[in-house]
């Protein structure tokens, strides 16, 4: 019996607000990862169970390749590339839930029509301190996905006999790529009796893993070998304690043919070094700089990107942006991690 984190009340009004709707939508962030699309395909496929008509998943733009085998993915709609349709769609909704954001500005381009639409709004996420902007505001930072919140969503309400294997995939894809395959926000030991719940409904999760992580391509790897070879830095923060930087321009990006999807993962590979405890890797996108940042520990890394790059995220992982320059984003790096990375 797992314990019944989300309060009763926040409960109670969120199970209203869908009881009452009959059109529902579903946003989750931009540059949707494994959590916002598993996370919001299983609460599609739950709200179809429900009979809510019509149900649609909208993003703000598309998902890595990795990912579009996940049930549901084909008939999500790209705010990018559908505003038209997207937009109708977020007005017309009498219940959008927000899954996998704290702040509406997560959204991007769709911010807007977020913030316009007269549709209740029920957020459901895992990242600290959360707007208002919702009716309901369910937000647990100490949980290892917004998944893992939706499962518990899910069986709070009394439903979990609904769960189907396609909301069990999506659920377990949420809980693994945000802990790193559990190798991190995995302490909980309840999200190990998810995992065997899950498993019982039948998904196979070396399979998912399979899915998930073993499908690049060779420009990919050897991305990679460029990056940890010829591009990572290493800053001495005391005798033994270290920082490790990756940059990468455009023109690098180019050389090895980047498709969204690529960096994946690649700012968690200098912290296999044993001194390093921080990480950082950024690269240069059309119109800006997207910053990861990596911690070890009890080391904070989201003020820093909160403070320095216009982002925010958890404890241990975190992103943020940077509008110029890649050169001036890593100066800006350089110069000031120490005063925070102690
Ligand atoms: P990643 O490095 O995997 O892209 O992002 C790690 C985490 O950092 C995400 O789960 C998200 O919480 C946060 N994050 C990444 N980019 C941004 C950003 O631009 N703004 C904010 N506020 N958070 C971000
Ligand atoms: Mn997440």
């Amino acid at each position: 019996m797992l314990q019944e984190i989300i309060n009763k009340k926040d409960m109670s009004a969120a199970v209203r607000l869908i009881s009452q709707a009959s059109s529902v939508a579903i946003v989750a962030h931009m540059s949707p990862d494994g959590d916002a699309m598993g996370s919001s395909l299983a609460m599609s496929i739950f709200m179809q169970v429900l009979r809510k008509s019509p149900v649609a998943v909208v993003m703000p733009n598309r998902c890595p390749q990795f990912l579009s085998w996940m049930p549901g993915c084909d008939a999500v709609v790209y705010y990018d590339s559908q505003q038209q349709e997207a937009d109708v769609i977020l007005r017309e909704a009498d219940l959008i839930l927000c899954l996998d954001f704290n702040t509406a500005k997560r959204v991007g381009q769709m911010e807007k029509a977020l913030l316009e639409s007269p549709a209740k709004k029920v957020l459901i996420d895992h990242h600290i301190e959360p707007d208002d902007f919702a009716d309901v505001v369910i937000s647990h930072p100490e949980a290892s996905s917004t998944s893992e919140l939706v499962f518990r969503f899910i069986c709070q309400s009394g439903h979990f006999s609904d769960i189907s294997l396609t909301m069990a995939q999506c659920i377990y894809t949420g809980m693994m790529t945000d802990t790193g395959n559990f190798s991190y926000n995995s302490q909980n030991p309840e999200l190990y009796n998810i995992v065997a719940e899950l498993m019982r409904i039948g998904i196979n999760k070396d399979e998912i893993y399979d899915k998930v992580f073993n499908t690049y391509s060779p420009d990919r790897l050897r991305f990679v070998g460029y990056c940890l070879y010829m591009k990572m830095k290493l800053y001495k923060i005391d005798k033994v304690q270290k920082v490790a930087l990756i940059a990468l321009s455009r023109q690098e990006l180019m050389r090895f043919n980047f498709q969204s999807g690529d960096a994946e993962g690649i700012v968690n590979m200098p912290m296999q070094i044993g001194s390093v405890v921080y990480s950082c890797f950024m690269r240069e996108d059309v119109d800006k700089i997207k910053i990861s940042f990596r911690s070890q520990g009890d080391r904070p890394v989201n003020e820093f990107a909160q403070d320095y790059f216009n982002g925010g995220g958890h404890k241990n992982a975190a992103g943020g942006e940077f509008y110029g320059k890649l050169e001036d984003a890593v100066n800006l790096f350089e110069q000031n991690f120490r005063k925070s990375f102690t």
